[in-house]
């Protein structure tokens, strides 16, 4: 992910670990982008903190986009 920032927003530090995760069940209403939509996201965690990011993946994000209002 280039576009993410290097260092954590909360600590300063720049220990993250990450994964891709599949969000199913009920944590699939966090992104409601069509009941049998796939929803990849990225997870990242400060290995200090433990400040939890998410990024929605590219493939899931071009569907979200046809789902959700754009911010003027
Ligand atoms: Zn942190």
């Amino acid at each position: 992910m280039e576009n993410t920032t290097k260092t954590c927003r909360n600590c300063g530090a720049s220990n993250f670990y990450s994964k891709e995760v599949s969000l199913v069940g009920h944590a699939s209403t966090i992104l409601p982008i069509g009941m049998f939509t796939r929803r990849e996201v990225h997870l990242r965690v400060c290995g200090t903190c433990g400040l939890m990011e998410w990024f929605v993946a590219p493939a899931t994000l071009e569907k979200l986009k046809q789902k959700f209002a754009k911010v003027p």
